[in-house]
C-alpha cells in the first residue's frame, strides 16, 4: 500500500510519500532509546506541562488539522474539528490524573507483616519505548487516546500509522516536539505494515498496541508472543443496539441514524446490529429508515453533508461485497444499498438499512465498516441477548430499555467490553475502553489504560 494522501472525495492522490529506510528506521529507534532513558526520570509534573501545552498547540491548530483529516479520510470538517478538541481535552485529562493514577499502592498492614517485612509498596513503573500501530478512522483520537498516557507515564512511543493518513501523523510527531517534549519521545515512522515486524522484534521496543483489524492484530499479536512482549489489541466490531418495549422508541430510532453512520460507519463502536422487540419493531424501523433517508451525502467539506465518502475505494468495495451477498440471498434493502447518484467521482455510498437478514450471510457474521444496518426482530430477551452476542466480536453494546430487572440481565449476559443504556457509545477518557473476544484484549482510556504499559513492581523493606 503507497503511503500517500487521496482524496476520498474526489479519488485524486494529492500526496505521496517515501517510506523510511532501514538506516532512517535505526536512527529513530535510537533517539526513542536515549529519549526513554531521560524522559522516564522526569516528574509527572514536569510531563503535564509538556502535555497541557500540546492540548493548547491543538486547540490552536484545530481548523488547519481538521482540514487535512477531511482531505486524508473523509470525515465532516464539523467531525474532525471534534475529535481535534476531544484529544485536547483527554491531553490534559491524563495531565491532570497521571499521578494520581499511577501512585505508590500500599498493602494492608497486617499483610505486610505477614511477609515479615518492615515496609512494602508498589510502584508503576514505564516499560519503555511503545510501538503504535494506528488506523486511519479517528486519525488524531486513536493516536492520542495512547500517546497522552503513555507519555505522563514515563513511556515513550513509535507511531506507525495507517498508510493513507501519513500528513496527520507527521502532524502529531510534530505538535509533540512542539510542545517541548524530547525529539524522541514520539517519532512517526512512514512505513508500510511489512515494516511492523522488524520493528517490534527488536530489543529495543518493549511493548505495542495495535488499533485496527483482526488480521493486523493477529499478526502483530503473535509476533510480539513470540518476542515475549506485551500487547493492547483494538480490533474490530459489531456493535448490537437493542432495542426493547419500554423503551423510547422515537429516541432510539433518532440516536440509531447518528451510532450508525458516524465517521461514515467506519467507526469500530457503531451500532451495527440493530436488534428490536417485535413489539415495537414497525415503529423503530419506520423511525430508524426515516432518518437513514434524510441523511444528506456529499462533499465532507461543506457544511451541510452528514455522510461524507468511505476512506478508500477498498473500503467502499468490500461494503459493497457484503450488501451484494445479503441482498443475493433474501434480504431486503428498506432504504440505501448503492452509490448515490451524481457522486460518481468520489468512494459514496448510500446509507442502507437492511432487514431479513439470516445466518448464511456474510453481513449477519462480519463487521461492516461503512453506513450500511441490519435489523433482525426479536420476541423477547432471551432471543435478544442470544443475537446480540452471535458474533466472534465483543467490542460495546447499546440497549434501550427503562425496565430495571432487563438492565441487570444485559449487564450480566451481554458479551462485551461496555453496555451503554439509552444512549450510543462514545468513548471517555476517564472510562475503561476495550473489546473482548475477537475485539481484542486490554484497555486504553482511564487508569486501565495507563497502567497497560507500566511494570508493576512490588518494593519490599526487611
Ligand atoms: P488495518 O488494515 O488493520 O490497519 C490498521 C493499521 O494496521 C494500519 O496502520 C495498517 O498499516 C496496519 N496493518 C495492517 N496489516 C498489518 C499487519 N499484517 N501487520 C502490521 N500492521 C498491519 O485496519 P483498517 O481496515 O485500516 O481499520 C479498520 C479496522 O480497525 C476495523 O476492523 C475497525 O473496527 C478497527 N478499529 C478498531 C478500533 C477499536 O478501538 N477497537 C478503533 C478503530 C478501528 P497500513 O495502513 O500500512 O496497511
Amino acid at each position: 500500500m503507497p503511503i500517500a494522501t487521496v482524496n476520498p472525495a474526489t479519488g485524486e492522490t494529492e500526496r505521496t510519500f517515501e517510506a523510511l529506510g532501514p538506516q532512517e528506521i535505526e536512527a529513530r529507534l535510537a533517539r526513542a532509546t536515549a529519549a526513554f532513558d531521560r524522559h522516564r526520570r522526569t516528574s509527572f509534573a514536569e510531563r503535564a506541562v509538556l502535555l497541557r501545552r500540546a492540548a493548547d498547540l491543538l486547540d490552536e491548530d484545530a481548523a488547519d488539522v481538521a482540514r487535512t483529516i477531511t482531505t486524508e479520510m473523509g470525515k465532516p470538517l464539523a467531525a474532525a474539528h471534534a475529535e481535534a478538541g476531544k484529544c485536547a481535552r483527554t491531553m490534559r485529562w491524563y495531565a491532570d490524573h497521571a499521578e494520581e493514577l499511577l501512585a505508590d499502592e500500599h498493602p494492608d498492614e497486617g499483610d505486610v507483616r505477614d511477609s515479615g517485612a518492615s515496609r512494602v509498596f508498589v510502584r508503576y513503573r514505564p516499560v519503555g519505548v511503545v510501538l503504535a500501530v494506528m488506523p486511519w478512522n479517528f486519525p488524531l483520537w486513536q493516536v492520542v487516546r495512547f500517546a497522552a498516557p503513555a507519555l505522563m507515564a514515563g513511556n515513550v512511543g513509535l507511531l506507525k500509522h495507517a498508510s493513507n493518513v501519513p500528513q496527520t501523523a507527521l502532524y502529531l510527531e510534530d505538535l509533540f516536539r512542539r510542545a517541548g517534549f524530547d525529539e524522541g519521545c514520539f517519532q512517526t515512522l512512514l512505513v508500510g505494515s511489512g515494516a511492523v515486524e522488524g520493528i517490534l522484534r527488536d530489543p529495543r521496543v518493549a511493548a505495542a498496541t495495535l488499533t485496527g483489524s483482526e488480521g493486523a492484530g493477529r499478526s502483530v499479536a503473535a509476533i510480539a508472543g513470540d518476542e515475549i512482549k506485551k500487547t493492547v489489541l483494538e480490533l474490530g466490531g459489531s456493535d448490537p443496539f437493542v432495542v426493547m418495549p419500554s423503551a423510547d422508541v422515537a429516541a432510539a430510532a433518532r440516536t440509531a441514524v447518528t451510532a450508525r453512520v458516524q465517521n461514515a460507519g467506519q467507526s469500530c463502536i457503531a451500532a451495527k446490529r440493530f436488534i428490536v422487540h417485535s413489539e415495537v419493531y414497525d415503529a423503530f424501523l419506520s423511525g430508524f429508515a426515516t432518518g437513514m433517508r434524510e441523511l444528506t451525502v456529499g462533499d465532507p467539506l461543506d457544511e451541510g453533508t452528514d455522510v461524507g465518502p468511505l476512506a478508500s475505494e477498498q473500503g467502499r468495495a468490500d461494503l459493497e461485497e457484503l450488501v451484494d451477498d445479503a441482498v443475493r440471498q433474501g434480504a431486503t434493502a428498506v432504504c440505501g444499498g448503492q452509490r448515490p447518484k451524481g457522486l460518481d467521482r468520489g468512494f459514496f455510498y448510500e446509507p442502507t438499512v437492511l432487514t431479513g437478514i439470516t445466518r448464511a450471510m456474510r453481513i449477519h457474521l462480519e463487521e461492516t465498516f461503512g453506513p450500511v444496518a441490519t435489523v433482525y426482530r426479536v420476541a423477547d430477551l432471551d432471543e435478544a441477548v442470544a443475537v446480540a452476542n452471535d458474533t466472534s466480536f465483543g467490542l460495546s453494546s447499546s440497549v434501550w430499555t427503562r425496565d430495571d430487572a432487563e438492565v441487570e440481565r444485559f449487564v450480566r449476559d451481554l458479551q462485551a467490553g461496555g453496555v451503554y443504556f439509552n444512549g450510543m457509545t462514545a468513548s471517555h477518557a476517564a472510562f475503561p475502553f476495550g473489546g473482548v473476544k475477537r475485539s481484542g484484549y486490554g484497555r486504553e482510556l482511564s487508569g486501565h489504560g495507563i497502567k497497560e504499559f507500566c511494570d508493576v513492581t512490588t518494593v519490599w523493606h526487611g
